[in-house]
């Protein structure tokens, strides 16, 4: 069998046959040849006459030690719709120098490993990592996901500090981020507004939003229809930080006169944050201890599970009263940091209450702000707005990229 026979039959470069072969100790070259007579613009837009031609080098899948590169003299075209363009070729996205089965494996492994070993994995530049990433995501966004949207969330995330911010926008329903405006403004959300159908516009029954003035003038202007809620994250967020000051207070004035080990105090403060429902025997036993001897800390951790039962197990008819009443019981519960968040809370009553009414969770919420400490971690960078936008899009966008053998 010829060389050429053998890599075509291997490789199956889709509309493409190999001419010619060369092999070093690390490289392997593959000459390709276009079946199609025809040139096609990216466009779709075919045409025979070729503007000038030049010799390009794509990337693939290595074949065992040695890298594998595809070689073919690509043309450009006058297309009568794009001017001078780059004629389409069936095995890498217009502009790339990596075949498509190596950058869809890229993305495949950057939505689930960190980008170190993605780089010494693929043989390639973090930076080449990051590129594939930006510039394949938008291609892969399904366009659909900003159609029938009808209870949608909205959070800004701080990729830089200081001051340097994203807005997000999410669907409750398919717990996805659809879309991400650069800022935290108004305008931010105005301009995910504007992009929208007005039919579009139409069927977005909420918004969840923090308690931020930005987005809830940004909303009563384009979607005066929907109902505006704040996330239960955020309230959740609130009261856990004011149950942190009760604790840290408590822990600096009686350490001494209540008996826990110094262990036992870093235990105990995990144990107050977690779900009652949540905590193991041990960590309960701690917590009795503490609350038994400390009132304040008692009172503060039931004020928290109570604000937690709103949101979980409160049928939305009765939301109400249960709000009103722990209104009632933080003002007067004669701790400071409690007395403060009743009058939060009571400013933001109405929006608490339309997120019990319509269900909101969460979900979404939470996810994002865990797929950003994901991100981080996993080295992909906060650097700029960019990266970021594409890292959230990868892992909340419903992208699902799909190795080559998946196919
Ligand atoms: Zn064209």
């Amino acid at each position: 069998m010829r060389v050429s026979t053998a890599f075509n039959r291997l490789l199956k470069i889709p509309g493409a046959s190999v001419s010619a072969v060369s092999i070093t100790d690390t490289d392997v070259e593959v000459e390709l040849r276009l079946r199609a007579r025809r040139l096609e613009c990216p466009c779709g837009h075919t045409s025979p006459a070729t503007y000038d031609r030049s010799t390009r080098r794509w990337r693939h899948l290595d074949l065992g030690t040695h890298r594998l590169w595809l070689v073919y003299e690509i043309r450009r075209i006058h297309c009568p719709h794009c001017g001078v363009r780059t004629e389409h070729v069936p095995w890498a996205r217009p502009t790339a120098r990596h075949t498509r089965d190596f950058e869809d494996t890229v993305l495949w492994l950057a939505a689930r490993t960190d980008r170190t070993s993605v780089s010494t994995l693929m043989r390639c530049a973090w930076e080449t990592v990051t590129a594939i990433i930006n510039r394949t995501v938008d291609e892969l966004l399904d366009t659909r996901r900003l159609e029938r949207l009808y209870r949608i969330g909205v959070d800004e995330i701080c990729y830089r500090h200081p001051h340097k911010y994203l807005t997000v926008i999410g669907d409750h329903d398919t717990k996805t981020v659809v879309h991400i405006e650069p800022g935290r403004s108004t305008e931010s959300l105005a301009a995910f507004y504007e992009q929208q159908h007005e039919s579009d516009l139409d069927s977005i029954e909420s918004v969840s939003m923090d308690g931020s003035k930005a987005y809830r003038v940004a909303t009563e202007e384009h979607v005066p229809n929907a109902r505006i809620c704040f996330d239960p994250f955020h309230v959740m967020q609130w009261v856990n930080r004011a149950l942190d000051r009760v604790f840290a207070d408590a822990s600096s004035a009686n350490r001494r006169r209540i008996e826990l080990s110094s262990g036992s105090w870093r235990k105990v403060r995990i144990a107050l944050r977690t779900g009652a429902e949540r905590l193991t025997d041990q960590r309960r036993a701690l917590l009795d201890t503490l609350t038994d001897q400390d009132q304040q800390v008692g009172h503060a951790w039931r004020l928290k599970e109570q604000m937690r039962d709103l949101f979980r197990v409160v049928k939305p008819s009765r939301a109400k009263r249960h709000l009103r009443t722990w209104i009632d019981d933080a003002a007067h519960s004669g701790i400071p940091a409690f007395t403060m968040l009743a009058q939060q809370i009571d400013k933001h009553y109405d929006g608490i209450i339309a997120a019990v009414e319509l269900g909101i969770s969460n979900g979404l919420i939470e996810g994002i702000n865990s797929k950003i400490r994901l991100i981080n971690a996993r080295g992909y960078g906060h650097h700029s707005a960019e990266s970021l936008t594409s890292m959230i899009y990868l892992n909340l966008g419903g992208i699902d990229p799909k190795l080559p053998t998946q196919r």
